[in-house]
C-alpha cells in the first residue's frame, strides 16, 4: 500500500523553533544537510562533557518525558548509568499509538538524522553501547528514512566501534511493532523486543534496573530524546528559560479535529488551549476538546484558559499526555465517539489482567445500551460505568486499563455527556 500522506506541520521550516526548525527545511536523506542545518554539534559537546556531565546537563535542563508520564529525564538516566549490572540498554519507544497522536512521525520521517544523533548521545551517558528502535509498524516512511539514516551514520563514522573517534561504541537496530497499542506500554515493549508476548510487566522493579533481556536499560520516547540536542548546543540554563518553572521546554502538540489547520505544533509550555486552538484555526460551534488522546479527558470550550503544561493541566484535573488536541464541533455525537473510545480499549487490552479484560467490554457494553438509546442513560448505566471504571483504574496492571475510563468518566462530568 501508498505510504499515507506526509503528516502536517503549519510551522514548517520557522527559523525560531527549537523542535521542528529543521523540519522543511532540511533534506532528511542527506547527513551533508543535517549537518549544515547544525547536525551533531550536540555529540560534540556531549563528548567535551563526558557521560556525567551529559547528564548533569539534561537533569539540570527539567526535561521530563514526552510520551505521556512526564518522569524526569535526568534520573532516568543517572538511575541506569550508576547500575552496576551490564551491559547497559538504550531503547527509543517510537511506537506512538495514542489516537491523536502524530508528533513522532513527523520528527523522525522529517528530521531522522536529529534522533539517531540523540540516541547515541542517550548511550554515550548512561553506558549502552546498543539501541534499539522500536517503530509502529504503520510508518513505513519513518521506517525506509530512519533506515537510510542509520546507515549513512554507520559509513560516515558516527555509529560503530569508535564514533566520531572518540573510542565510544554505539549502534542502532530498529524494530516494527505489528499494530499492537499495547506493545508501546514500556515492558511490554521489551517482551516483544525478546520474542514474547507483547503483555507488561509488573512495576518494580523498574526498566532502570531491570529491563530489556533483564538489564539495566532507559527507555525515552523520540521527541524526549530530540530535546536533548538543544538542551547541550544551548545549554541547560537557556533550555530551561523556555516554558514554565515546572514545565521547561518546548512542547509538540498534535492537533486535530474541528479545525481548519490541523497538524503539529510547536509552542512552548505554558501557552493556553486557547491560543492553541486560534492558530490551528478552531470552528463554530465547539463542543468539546480532548487532551491526551483516548486515555486522556475532555474539557469543555469554556476552559480554554487552561495552561498546557503537566501542573496545569493537573491542577484543571485533566491531563496532557503526549499533546494529543482533538476539537469536536456539535455535529460529533457524543455517545457514538464514547462508544469508538470504548471499542478500542476493548480491542486493544492484552487481556493479561482481569479488571481490564473483562473491564473494557462490560464499558463498551454500557455505552453500546446507551448509544442504542440515541444517547439516553439509564441510571443504573451509568452507576454501573463508574463502578468498572473504578475498578479498571485501581486494579490494572499497566496503564492501559488504568485509563481506559478516563475519557468517559470526563465526558460524564464535565460534558454531561448524557444528560
Ligand atoms: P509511568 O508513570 O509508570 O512511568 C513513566 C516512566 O517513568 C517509565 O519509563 C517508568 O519506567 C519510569 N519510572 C517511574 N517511576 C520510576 C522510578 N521510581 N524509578 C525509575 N523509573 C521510574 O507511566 P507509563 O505507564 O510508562 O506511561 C503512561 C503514559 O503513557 C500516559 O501518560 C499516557 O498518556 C502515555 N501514552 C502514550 C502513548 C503514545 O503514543 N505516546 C500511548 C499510550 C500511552
Ligand atoms: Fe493487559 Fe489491560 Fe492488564 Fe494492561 S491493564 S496488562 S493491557 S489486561
Amino acid at each position: 500500500a501508498e505510504p499515507a500522506p506526509e503528516a502536517a506541520v503549519p510551522q514548517a521550516g520557522t527559523p525560531t523553533l527549537t523542535l521542528l526548525h529543521r523540519i522543511g527545511t532540511v533534506d532528511p536523506a542527506s547527513l551533508d544537510d543535517y549537518r549544515a542545518h547544525g547536525g551533531y554539534t550536540a555529540l560534540r559537546r556531549a563528548f567535551e562533557l563526558g557521560p556525567a556531565g551529559v547528564i548533569r546537563e539534561v537533569t539540570d535542563s527539567g526535561l521530563v518525558g514526552r510520551g505521556g508520564a512526564a518522569f524526569p529525564t535526568g534520573r532516568k538516566w543517572q538511575a541506569t548509568a550508576a547500575q552496576p549490572d551490564h551491559p547497559h540498554y538504550l531503547v527509543c519507544n517510537a511506537d506512538e499509538s495514542e489516537p491523536g497522536t502524530f508528533k513522532d512521525r513527523v520528527l523522525m520521517e522529517g528530521d531522522p538524522y536529529a534522533l539517531v544523533e540523540a540516541m547515541t548521545i542517550a548511550g554515550y551517558a548512561t553506558g549502552a553501547h546498543k539501541g534499539y528502535l522500536y517503530l509502529r509498524g504503520e510508518y513505513p516512511r519513518a521506517l525506509a528514512r530512519l533506515t537510510h539514516a542509520i546507515t549513512q551514520a554507520r559509513t560516515r563514522g558516527l555509529l560503530g566501534d569508535d564514533v566520531l573517534g572518540q573510542g565510544y561504541a554505539f549502534d542502532i537496530e530498529i524494530r516494527r511493532g505489528a499494530g499492537a497499542y499495547i506493545c508501546g506500554e514500556e515492558t511490554a515493549l521489551f517482551n516483544s523486543i525478546e520474542g514474547y508476548r507483547g503483555e507488561p510487566r509488573s512495576k518494580p522493579p523498574f526498566p532502570v534496573e531491570k529491563g530489556l533481556f533483564g538489564k539495566p536499560t532507559v527507555e525515552n520516547n523520540v521527541e524526549t530524546l530530540v530535546n536533548v540536542l538543544p538542551i547541550l548546543t544551548l545549554g541547560a540554563p537557556a533550555y530551561a528559560a523556555i516554558g514554565t518553572g515546572t514545565s521547561t521546554g518546548p512542547k509538540l502538540f498534535c492537533v486535530s479535529g474541528s479545525v481548519a489547520r490541523p497538524g503539529v505544533y510547536e509552542l512552548p509550555f505554558g501557552a493556553t488551549l486557547g491560543e492553541l486552538l486560534t492558530l490551528a484555526g478552531v470552528r463554530e460551534g465547539l463542543r468539546a476538546v480532548l487532551l491526551g488522546g483516548a486515555a486522556g479527558g475532555f474539557v469543555r470550550p469554556d476552559e480554554l484558559d487552561i495552561p498546557l503544561t503537566f501542573e496545569g493541566t493537573r491542577e484543571a484535573g485533566t491531563t496532557l499526555g503526549s499533546g494529543v488536541v482533538m476539537a469536536f464541533d456539535d455535529t460529533v455525537p457524543l455517545p457514538r465517539l464514547l462508544l469508538r473510545i470504548a471499542e478500542f480499549f476493548r480491542d486493544e487490552s492484552c487481556g493479561q489482567c482481569v479488571p481490564c479484560r473483562v473491564g473494557t467490554v462490560r464499558q463498551e457494553e454500557a455505552l453500546h445500551r446507551i448509544a442504542d438509546r440515541t444517547g439516553a442513560a439509564a441510571a443504573d448505566d451509568i452507576a454501573l460505568l463508574r463502578e468498572v471504571g473504578r475498578a479498571m483504574r485501581d486494579a490494572s496492571i499497566c496503564g492501559l486499563g488504568q485509563t481506559a475510563w478516563n475519557a468517559v468518566e470526563s465526558a460524564i462530568d464535565r460534558l454531561g455527556a448524557y444528560e
